[in-house]
């Protein structure tokens, strides 16, 4: 027996495990800022994958790389060596001053391998150590460990047992952290930005702070950088913004612009993986590393990354006004990874409004509004963006005022 899926029954018959509420669109074709579904309907797309698509849709430097690497060699096995890995991670260890790189396929992965390394260390130097502390709001993905790290309320305790190991420290605070430090702690892990909590900034300092206090009291920085790094904030990595620099970082999202490509890199005397520790069938993936080349060869090419802090301060600007005109809250964030407070649970209703006049945001939480458009992102498109989200926020507060 066989049966065609019509468009508009996606939500009901689909065969793929139902995870969140989607609109009936089927995404067919992406070019830059634009996304285009099957009913050949345009959408501004202003959540790229969740920061994912740094490029935006389909840029040609990846096409390029994908199509002469396919041609080339898809995979080899992590058995043997091969030169897309090789050579990306030379030139990632390079641009980012961590000696020692590990790719794999997702944030969640990476993070996993960077909990795993930190404890092998605290195994080899600390006498055992191996409690890392978190911060709460923090996510760092949907692996049982990474969820256990994660101090997002309530998540860890989905999936009971929880994994041990982990304790979280208020967040901007680092006398809460160094009271949480003890013998038994091998390391502190955060991100710069929070992205999932809705784009929660640290106070300046705060990084540099943490570092001087890791460093004192022998206990590793980690940095997830899953979300913040890769150029999103304007820097290639956000601790560049405060001079500073872990011993274990991961990144993933934005490093292959939208395919499945993440990187665990440390520092020489920390990277202490024995053969059997560590690896995975798609690991330094000859595919997935000559798209990472190509994407860092884009994000440090000449005045890329001043471009991210101009467009960024533009559409901080834009939305500073929109919040003035329309008495919303504050506006938050660095570079292109921005948040807009709109001091009422909106959020929802604003999506669907502006979903319905082509454009594509995210509400991570009811009264906030995140925006992760493509780093390439145009003038034009970003004041686009701005009239559209204007007009769906005017129908979204006459809809709850009726
Ligand atoms: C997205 C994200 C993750 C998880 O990455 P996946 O690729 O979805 O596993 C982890 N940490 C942060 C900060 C993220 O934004």
């Amino acid at each position: 027996m066989t049966s065609t899926v019509e468009l508009n029954d996606t939500n009901t018959t689909s065969a793929l495990m139902q995870l969140t509420d989607k609109p009936d669109a089927i995404m067919v074709r992406g070019r830059g800022s634009y996304l285009w579904d099957e009913r050949g309907r345009r959408y501004l797309d202003f959540v790229q994958g969740w920061a994912v698509n740094a490029l935006g849709h389909c840029p040609e430097v990846v096409q390029r790389a994908l199509h002469e690497q396919a041609g080339e060699l898809i995979n080899a096995s992590p058995a043997y060596h091969n030169r897309p890995s090789l050579a990306f991670a030379a030139e990632l260890a390079a641009a980012t001053g961590l000696p020692r790189v590990f790719f794999c396929a997702s944030g969640a992965e990476a993070n996993e391998g960077a909990i795993k390394l930190a404890r092998k260390w605290g195994a080899l130097h600390k006498g055992g150590a191996h409690e890392i502390i978190t911060l709460e709001g923090s996510f760092h993905g949907r692996t049982l460990a990474a969820m256990a790290a994660s101090g997002k309320p309530g998540f860890a305790e989905r999936f009971p047992p929880v994994m041990p190991g982990f304790v979280h420290a208020a967040h901007g605070d680092i006398a809460a952290v160094a009271r949480a430090i003890h013998a038994g702690t091998v390391a502190v892990m955060l991100e710069p930005i929070q992205g999932e909590a809705g784009v929660v900034c640290l106070p300046d300092g705060y990084l540099r702070e943490l570092r001087a206090l890791t460093e004192a009291r022998g206990v590793l920085l980690i940095l997830d950088e899953i979300q913040t790094g890769m150029g999103r904030t304007g820097r290639l990595l956000a601790c560049e913004h405060e001079g500073v620099r872990p011993d274990i970082l991961t990144l993933a999202k934005g490093i292959g612009a939208g395919v499945p490509l993440a990187a665990l890199l440390a520092r020489e005397t920390v990277s202490c993986f024995a053969p059997g520790d560590q690896g995975g069938t798609y690991t330094q993936h000859p595919l997935t590393c000559a798209v990472g080349r190509a994407v860092l060869r884009e994000l440090t090419s000449d005045g890329f990354l001043e471009r991210v802090v101009a467009r960024g301060e533009r559409l901080q600007q834009r939305l500073v006004q929109l919040s003035r005109e329309q008495q919303l809250g504050s506006v938050r964030g660095q570079g292109l990874l921005l948040a807009l407070d709109l001091a009422a649970p909106l959020g929802p209703a604003v999506v669907q409004a502006a979903f319905d006049r082509g454009l594509l945001l995210n509400s991570p939480r009811p009264e906030l509004l995140r925006f992760m458009p493509a780093l390439n992102v145009s003038e034009d498109e970003i004041d686009e963006m701005l009239s559209v989200l204007s007009a769906s926020l005017a129908q979204a507060r006459a809809a709850r005022s009726q």
